[in-house]
């Protein structure tokens, strides 16, 4: 073995720009066609969210199909993220029109167990609405933009003075800041149902909206574990409860989500961009995945062109820290859906590039303990390959744990994640900077260094002489944490290696 004080041979030519942070996009009419959906993936599509509040069962089986095919042609993973509706509340289905006008000042009547929607009688989805809830407190329409004060209760009937008035479209979200509503449960039949559906056709996330206590999330995980299935699943943080208990959800869950479109409702939405920092900050702390959604191009819905407050938006939600970001209507229903995705993956790749110019002030805790050995040695991957000039970080894996643990490091070297299952490397898809690469079977873990360096080599990371860092955990083929750490000279492999 050569001695560690060898001189490294000066830095290959610069890597090119390259993406680190993930994107997700949700489908949607406008994108779920074969050629939209086919643009989509060439863009760079990580990840395909199906959103379970709106459409059926059918529809999301057919994109799913045309999103696994897809991605085979294109020859790239591309996972499939389930998102559960949750216990949304929600107006009832208009009677007729496309909307009815609330006017300021005048009284509305909410009315549980009513299906629909008429001018001064809307509908709501849940009895708790008008049960749990007392009179001055106020009531959101549509993502915020109608305002309602409640004056009084009369039996299943709230009475109530509008406070900021407009349209009301059909079967609209409702939002009642402060609201605890204990009556109405986190995980609905429907979800259950969708659940279901959705470890029948193999999604690779689930995602489970306005969770309130960890006992959700851990409820949702004991039932995927009894279908004998393994899906991460992704707390959506958009309630003032789940705040009070974020700790404990962070480490119940296997990522999470900013869902700024509730949060900003349901909080002072002066607070989002605060919360969304703590966020971040904590789900790194706990090594968890973390994705920023809701209205990050809002305006690309109507127009090709994202606004500045957008383009600065994508790329602080980078430095500070996120894993991946997600387009909500940009992609579902708006106009310029790969447009979209461009701009996005465009606005990630300049402010990846930042990050990798300034890789010690970007990286964060790294100065407070790590919280295990995995964590403890992707810091050392990150230090070594940064002072090494080193290009290239393996990471031999088995569930996405070893890869997540070196990505949490950011380091600026390229991170390739090895695995030998597809639903495995689709996993990757959602972390920062990860490269998923299928490796074959590999009966002894001494196989990993040859493997490594060839691949080194063919991605033009490393040419003989060169150094990498291989991580692996021991044995190779089981879960657990990375406990080794290997800096191999490409060319140096002799057959007693000890590996
Ligand atoms: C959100 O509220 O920001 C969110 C992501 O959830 P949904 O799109 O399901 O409303």
């Amino acid at each position: 073995m050569q001695s560690l004080c060898w001189t490294f041979p000066s830095a290959p030519a610069t890597i090119p720009p390259m993406r680190r942070t993930k994107i997700i996009a949700t489908l949607g009419p406008a994108s779920w066609d074969e050629p939209v959906l086919r643009e989509l993936i060439a863009a760079g599509l990580d990840v395909a969210r199906l959103n379970f509040s709106h459409g059926d069962r059918e529809t999301h089986g057919r994109t799913l199909e045309r999103v696994r095919r897809l991605a085979a042609e294109a020859g790239r993973p591309v996972a499939v993220l389930q998102d559960l509706g949750g216990s949304k509340l929600r107006t009832g289905k208009l009677v007729a029109g496309d909307f009815i006008e609330l006017e300021a000042g005048e009284r509305v009547v909410l009315v549980a167990g009513q299906a629909t929607t008429e001018p001064g009688r809307i509908g709501v989805s849940h009895r708790a609405i008008v049960t749990e809830t007392s009179p001055g407190q106020r009531i959101f329409l549509s993502d915020g933009r109608l305002e309602l004060r409640i004056v009084e209760r009369q039996g299943d009937e709230l009475i109530c003075a509008v406070i900021r008035g407009g349209q009301l479209g059909s079967r609209q979200g409702i939002n009642i800041p402060g609201a605890i509503l204990a009556a109405i449960p986190a995980v609905t039949d429907k979800d259950w149902a969708d659940l279901e559906w959705g470890l029948e056709h193999g999604v690779d996330f689930v995602a489970l909206s306005f969770v309130r206590s960890p006992d959700d999330i851990l409820a949702v995980k004991q039932r995927i574990a009894a279908a004998g299935a393994s899906v991460w699943v992704i707390a959506k943080i958009e309630r003032p409860q789940a705040l009070e208990r974020i700790d404990e959800i962070v480490q119940a869950a296997d990522g999470i989500m900013i869902a700024r479109g509730d949060l900003g409702v349901e909080l002072d939405a002066a607070r989002v961009p605060l919360v969304q920092k703590e966020l971040i900050r904590l789900a790194n702390q706990h090594e968890r995945p973390v994705i920023t959604a809701t209205q990050m191009l809002e305006s690309m819905t109507e127009s090709p062109r994202p606004t500045r407050a957008e383009l600065s938006d994508v790329a602080n939600a980078i430095f500070d820290g996120t894993d991946a970001l997600m387009l909500s209507a940009e992609t579902a229903s708006g106009r310029f859906p790969v447009q979209a995705l461009s701009m996005m993956a465009d606005i990630a790749v300049a402010a990846d590039e930042y990050i990798h110019e300034h890789p010690v002030e970007q990286r964060r805790d790294l100065f407070a303990p790590p919280d295990n050995v995995g964590e403890a040695i992707g810091r050392a991957a990150e230090r070594i390959t940064r002072e090494l000039d080193i290009r290239a970080i393996f990471v031999a894996d088995v569930d996405g744990s070893r890869s997540l643990a070196a990505s949490k490091s950011r380091p600026s070297a390229q991170l390739l994640g090895l695995a030998t299952d597809d639903r495995i490397l689709r996993r990757m898809n959602l972390l920062w900077g990860v490269t998923p690469i299928k490796m074959p079977p590999i009966e002894r873990g001494s196989k990993l260094l040859p493997l490594a360096e060839k691949l080194a080599v063919q991605r033009r990371l490393a040419q003989p002489g060169d150094w990498l860092v291989l991580l692996s955990g021991s044995p190779h083929t089981e879960s657990g944490p990375t406990n080794a750490l290997r800096l191999h000279q490409i060319g140096a492999l002799h057959a007693d290696d000890p590996t």
